[in-house]
């Protein structure tokens, strides 16, 4: 797999946000990835005030890459990929901090897509950066023909019409892998099954070339075999496009599968991120842990599967600190073997972390609740060339052992 930007004869800026605005250009433009969002920071107006659901993340995808965004439902996902095309309607959702680079153009400085005005944005839309959904139906308009949407597309971005156009959409259909696509271009979205909808949605994602597609949960609704199929189908195409793929998925199955770099995301933040190599073989965060060990295991005969404990938080009731700490196994072995020497977790460990008993606490969990002089939440720490990390009792993390062939396979 490979790594994400190697060149050493330049300061290496894999997730800080060191491209400034003062930054020489040739630099900018000699080096900057396709898609590099910096500290996207996005709140949504609420009647009971503003809430938070994506803060400070950063995140990079190099040219020809496949990256994973990866975290439970409610981690904040959607949201960063809706950012980067601008769909989220504003108000109620506010783009309050960060930047969104794209490199649109060759040899010319990447545009921000936040501010980037509404007919380049448009330009880019579908022309260099494409979407592909969960749910197909919720995509396609379900009163026009297949091959009618697919042939909007091209016409709108490739300046082509009728047969030409039309002869396009079916040749798409026809790489997608749908059988008799003469006949199924004129088909209607109900008549087709899930899978081939989800293909043709690719088809639509493929018709203008895009740069870089941004896959969001694409085989969630699908069943187990077509899901392979898919993502073998969004694997080869990556490939022979030589396009990016930004794949925004729960299932560290499917990680394992196809992406070169993998972040990882609790509630709104980024918490790991590296070579996905590394970060299967040897994740470092207790919630990155904690997924893996949730991933059926296809040699091992236990019953039970592992969980996290608990849920995601709402963003209206983020803890403080690092945001995962209720639901933290290390935080609370390290307060119980403080406590009492003995090094066992207990229930009981999890209810003392309310703030009100924090105080009386050991010094180790009082900074996963509440933070330290510099930060309250841990900031990311950089563990080696390709991987980095936001806890901060890192050096007290187990190794999970061989956890990349634990990652199993899609579904
Ligand atoms: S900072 Fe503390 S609570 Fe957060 S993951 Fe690390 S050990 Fe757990």
């Amino acid at each position: 797999m490979a790594a994400q930007f190697m060149d050493s004869s330049k300061p290496q800026i894999a997730n800080e946000h060191d491209l400034t605005e003062d930054m020489d250009v040739s630099y900018r433009v000699e080096q900057a990835p396709l898609l590099d969002i910096c500290g996207l920071t996005v709140s949504i107006e609420t009647q009971d005030g503003v809430i938070t659901p994506v803060e400070d993340v950063a995140l990079r995808v190099a040219r020809k890459q496949t990256v994973a965004l990866v975290g439970e439902s409610g981690c904040g996902k959607s949201i960063t990929a809706q950012s980067i095309l601008r769909l989220l309607p504003q108000p109620p959702f506010r783009m309050e901090k960060g930047e969104i680079f794209f490199a649109r153009l060759k040899d010319t400085p990447a545009i921000d897509l936040l501010k980037t005005n509404e007919r380049t944005l448009r330009e880019v839309r579908g022309g260099q950066i494409a979407m592909v959904f969960q749910d197909p139906m919720t995509s396609l308009n379900p009163v026009f023909r297949i091959g009618e949407q697919i042939v909007e597309t091209i016409e709108l971005h490739q300046g082509v019409s009728g047969q030409i156009a039309r002869a396009q959409a079916i040749e798409l259909l026809r790489r997608v892998g749908i059988a008799k696509p003469e006949q199924r271009v004129d088909a209607y979205p109900h008549e087709l099954s899930g899978g081939m909808r989800q293909r043709a949605m690719i088809a639509m994602a493929l018709s203008c070339h895009p740069k870089l597609l941004i896959a969001d949960e694409p085989t969630t609704a699908l069943d187990v075999t077509i899901q392979r199929q898919i993502l073998d189908l969004l694997r080869s195409i990556q490939i022979e496009s030589n396009m990016s793929l930004l794949l925004i998925t729960h299932n560290l199955g499917v990680v394992a599968e196809i992406a070169d770099y993998v972040y990882v995301m609790y509630a709104g933040r980024i918490v790991e991120h590296g070579d996905t190599t590394q970060v299967l073989a040897n994740p470092m965060h207790p919630y990155t842990q904690g997924l893996l060990r949730c991933v059926p295991k296809i040699n091992e005969k236990s019953g039970r599967l592992d969980t996290i404990p608990g849920t995601v938080p709402s963003p209206s009731s983020f803890p403080t600190g690092c945001r995962f700490h209720p639901r933290c196994e290390l935080t609370a072995r390290l307060a119980a073997s403080t406590a009492s020497g003995d090094g066992i977790s207990r229930d009981s460990d999890r209810d003392s972390r309310s703030p009100s008993n924090l105080e009386a606490q050991p010094a180790c969990l009082r900074r996963c609740a509440l933070g330290d002089e510099t930060s309250t939440a841990p900031p990311l720490r950089k563990l080696n060339t390709d991987h980095y990390v936001a806890c901060w009792e890192s050096e007290n993390v187990t190794p999970l052992g061989n956890s990349a062939s634990n990652a199993g396979t899609a579904g």
